[in-house]
């Protein structure tokens, strides 16, 4: 109750200094803002366009208009939008947040958000850090990027992983609601209920689950309007198993491979491809890419992740490039591309991985500049269900934008320039604040 307490008396106190002021159900109401005459990407695939102010009103954009025409003159503040390009707020659709000293959690949150990172996904964690961490960025008891989570399902083999233990810690693994063993007796609609119980808005399938079993938990969860996340190869369940089962996106592009390979029933040789015999280019991976386009299958590459920290095992430079050439092959083909990190953050690099992971798409996966920035804005939001709500700025939208002092579309390492941060209408970092 104290906490309680304690918790009103500082939405009181931000309400003095930062003109807010709280609203009939007791929330606070965010003060409006206009971003005038500022280059604007709106992320909905019109391109850039110059001279335009963007009025936020109560956390959300309420109009785009030359910045010509009549202004409101009742704004709380106002940012001189001239020389900066606006984009949508950031999204790494690949992150793992819960494990770790929360004090650790906290600062990469903060920093993620003060680099332009306003929503995360993380794909497989402890459901009950997550759940906190989220009500903590929702409320804005911490700074963080919008938080959103899944519950993970895998075979029952998996279940000894020491990371999944940890994540489980109080029940047995694989009882868990937000990690739970697929078993033969598993009453798969209750599993699935429970699962979307814990605030998770998807599944991940991890690994060890053979195809017809994928087949049965992706159309029970999508009966019970989850998204489905799965790894790019689930063992024996291979790729193109996964897209005919309906997922919503395949994460890890190196795992394709397996589809040019038999299934075998050790998923820990997951990343331990033939990136040799099984060519990025053979039919074997065309037909794969082209079943992805046509069943909307989304591909989440993380290219940073395996080229930042290559694994010792002889692969690395051969999956490294594989990843990048299947990429640029499913770009090509069609297949929608969403950006991700599994790692968000790295120890000495103030800024979050993400920028690393769009300049790679582009650098090694030839995606066009704007075609990265929609990886990790519109294509993101929308395979996590949050399409009308996130990912792009049209009136309507929640006002997650981020303001930059160079445009991505010319280079996309301009993502990096970034002055002002506005996340739900606040302005969470200014030109002047240290990262
Ligand atoms: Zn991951």
């Amino acid at each position: 109750m104290s906490r309680m307490t304690s918790r009103f008396h500082c939405v009181l106190a931000a309400a003095t200094v930062a003109g807010l002021f709280v609203g009939v159900a007791g929330q606070a109401v965010r003060p409006s803002l206009l971003v005038r005459d500022v280059t604007l990407i709106d992320g909905t695939g019109t391109p850039p366009r110059s001279g335009v102010s963007v009025l936020v009103r109560d956390g959300r954009i309420v109009s785009v208009a030359p910045a010509g025409a009549t202004q409101p003159t009742d704004v709380a503040r106002v940012i001189d939008g001239r020389g900066l390009v606006a984009i949508p707020g950031l999204i790494d659709a690949h992150v793992h947040l819960s494990g770790g000293p929360r004090e650790e959690q906290i600062a990469s949150l903060r920093a993620a958000l003060r680099g332009g990172v306003t929503a995360v996904w993380d794909l497989a964690g402890d459901a009950r850090t997550l759940g906190e961490l989220s009500r903590e960025a929702l409320v804005g008891d911490i700074e963080s990027p919008a938080i959103f989570y899944v519950a993970l399902m895998s075979g029952p083999a998996f279940f000894t992983d020491p990371r999944v233990v940890e994540a489980s810690a109080g029940y047995r693994s694989g009882d868990a609601p937000w990690a739970r063993a697929v078993t033969p007796g598993l009453d798969l609609v209750q599993a699935v209920a429970e699962a979307r119980g814990t605030g998770a808005n998807a599944l991940k399938l991890y690994a060890a689950l053979d195809g017809p079993t994928v087949r049965r938990v992706t159309a029970e969860a999508h009966r019970q309007r989850l998204r489905v996340v799965a790894h790019g190869t689930v063992f024996p369940a291979k790729p193109g198993e996964l897209v005919d089962a309906g997922v919503d996106m395949l994460a890890h592009a190196a795992y394709l491979v397996w589809e040019g390979r038999p299934p075998s029933p050790e998923f820990q040789k997951r990343a331990q491809g033939d990136f040799d015999g099984v060519a990025p280019d053979s039919p074997v991976i065309d037909r794969l890419l082209r079943a992805m386009r046509d069943r909307h299958v989304a591909l989440n590459p993380t290219l940073w992740v395996f080229a930042g920290h290559p694994a010792a095992d002889g692969l690395a430079d051969r999956r490294i490039r594989w990843g990048a050439e299947v990429t640029r092959r499913a770009y090509e083909a069609g297949v929608t591309i969403v950006a991700g990190t599994d790692g968000m953050t790295t120890r000495g690099d103030p800024l979050p991985a993400l920028h690393r992971e769009l300049e790679l798409l582009v650098t090694s996966a030839g995606l066009p500049p704007a075609a990265a920035l929609s990886a990790a804005t519109r294509n993101a939001a929308e395979v996590m269900g949050l399409g009308a709500e996130r990912g792009a700025l049209p009136p309507g939208r929640v006002a997650d934008i981020v303001l930059l002092a160079a445009n991505p579309a010319d280079d996309i390492r301009n993502t990096r320039a970034i002055r002002y941060v506005i996340k739900g209408g606040a302005v969470v970092r200014e030109p002047d604040q240290a990262r």
